[in-house]
This record gives C-alpha cells, sequence and structure tokens, in this order.
C-alpha cells in the first residue's frame, strides 16, 4: 500500500510540474498580447490566439528589438543581426551580422554601423552600401541572393515603390528574410506592397507604417491580410514620418490569424 501512495505521489507531481510549464507559457504569450493590444480591442489584438507551431515562434518575437524607426536587433541562435542601425545608443551586444535595406541617411549610417560592429561582424546590402562600408567583411546582395551563416538563412528580397520614386527598382535595394528553426522573418525595408510580396509564406512580418516614403498604414495592413502572417510589427514610425496614429490605424485593420506585437 505504501508503494502505491508513494508511486501516487511521484505521478501527481510529475503531472503538476507539466500544468506548470503550461501555465507559465500560457501566460507569457498573455503578457505580449495584453502589452500590445490593450488599448485596441480589434481582430489583430484577438487574446489566447493559436500561433502555428507555438513557442518557436514567441520565442523569435522575444529576441526580436526595435531600436526605434527602421532599426532593428535580432537575436537569433547567440548571433545579434542588426538590421539598419540608426541613432545608436549604447550597445552591449555588438553585432555578428549587419543587414542594411539601402543607402538612405536613415538605414545607411556608417557611424552607427561603427558603433555596433566588432573585428568579425560581417556587412551584408546593396551594391550602393557595400561600397561605402568600410567594414571589411562586406559582400553584396541582390534581389533573391541567399547566404547562410551557421543555422541562419538569409536572403534577399526586393523591395521599392509603386506610386512614388524615393525607392526606385532599378537601384536593386533590398529587404531580408531571415530563417532559423523553422521560423521565418520578413523584414519589408523600405518599399510598398509590390507583386513579390504576394506569394510570401513567413511566421513574422516586421513592417514600415509611416506612409510618405513607404506603405503606409493601411497599405501594410492590406499586405498583412493578404500573406496572414502570426505576427505583425509595425515599425518605420516615431522618427522623421509616422505617429502612434498610424500604429493604431495598422492595429485597426489588421485581421485575424495575425497579431500585432508592438516592440
Ligand atoms: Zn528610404
Amino acid at each position: 500500500m505504501k508503494r502505491i501512495i508513494t508511486l501516487l505521489m511521484i505521478f501527481s507531481s510529475v503531472i503538476f510540474s507539466k500544468e506548470i510549464k503550461d501555465i507559465d507559457e500560457l501566460s507569457k504569450l498573455l503578457i505580449y498580447t495584453k502589452n500590445s493590444c490593450s488599448k485596441n480591442n480589434v481582430d489583430g489584438c484577438v487574446e489566447n490566439i493559436k500561433l502555428k507551431g507555438g513557442s518557436m515562434i514567441d520565442r523569435m518575437v522575444d529576441n526580436i528589438k526595435w531600436l526605434g524607426h527602421a532599426s532593428i536587433m535580432i537575436k537569433v541562435d547567440d548571433k545579434n543581426i542588426f538590421i539598419d542601425p540608426w541613432k545608436i545608443k549604447e550597445i552591449k551586444d555588438k553585432a555578428d551580422i549587419i543587414l542594411i535595406t539601402h543607402s538612405h541617411f536613415d538605414h545607411y549610417s556608417e557611424e552607427d554601423i561603427k558603433k555596433v560592429a566588432k573585428v568579425d561582424s560581417v556587412i551584408y546590402g546593396p551594391e550602393d552600401v557595400i561600397s561605402k562600408t568600410s567594414l571589411k567583411n562586406k559582400k553584396v546582395l541582390k534581389p533573391y541572393d541567399e547566404i547562410k551563416s551557421g543555422n541562419i538563412n538569409i536572403k534577399a528580397f526586393p523591395a521599392y515603390n509603386l506610386n512614388k520614386n524615393f525607392h526606385p527598382k532599378e537601384n536593386k535595394w533590398l529587404g531580408y528574410i531571415i530563417e532559423y528553426n523553422g521560423v521565418s522573418i520578413y523584414i519589408a525595408g523600405d518599399t510598398d506592397f509590390i507583386p513579390e510580396m504576394r506569394e510570401l509564406k513567413v511566421n513574422i512580418v516586421i513592417l514600415p507604417v509611416g506612409g510618405t516614403y513607404t506603405m503606409n498604414a493601411k497599405e501594410s495592413a492590406n499586405f498583412t491580410n493578404t500573406i496572414k502572417p502570426d505576427v505583425a510589427i509595425p515599425i518605420h514610425w516615431g522618427d522623421i514620418v509616422g505617429s502612434k496614429k498610424d500604429v493604431d490605424e495598422f492595429i485597426k485593420n489588421v485581421k485575424k490569424p495575425t497579431k500585432v506585437v508592438l516592440k
């Protein structure tokens, strides 16, 4: 009898610890849903949304840092990837990889690249950026070029304007798709909703919403609703162009199953 009771105790403690783990994961999911959706009870912000592949996507979203405007840092597989570093203050984690989308001053800043770079950082970007940068380890990427860094896959993607002339297609400027462990992140760069983007199948999208030079909030929401990623993160606002109003407009227009996460 004693043995049966001991066995029962062990069994119930295993179940209990499993429950705790699940509750932990659930509360983590709810925390960032609450953060991003507290003021906006709309489609894009439904709580308890079920994400494809679950926690791997959550973890990747957690590892994305918005450094203001279009400046992003993502920790992937213990590597620090910076995209368009700009107005960098103090940075503890230096870059393993730097991705530049195009040569406009708010995306390509040699001063900020130097702040995030270490001796062995590698920088990738379009021709007009890579020809100017002082970093030694550098490589030009054209749309659809792919590189591999350990287990991380990085694909260059076209980015250009359709109804304005700030980012002409012939410049071969870029967005990027980062893939790791079955999770993909698309960083659109300064682009309109170009036909190539209709074919994208990605988990996380990082999009401009400020308008004027890029897609505006409604156009970015329209793109999001077309390809239905798990998570959408609005950027390119709060400096130069775009305000909280644009972010609210984006959230209002994004439909299920996509969840908008503010960084
Ligand atoms: Zn630009």
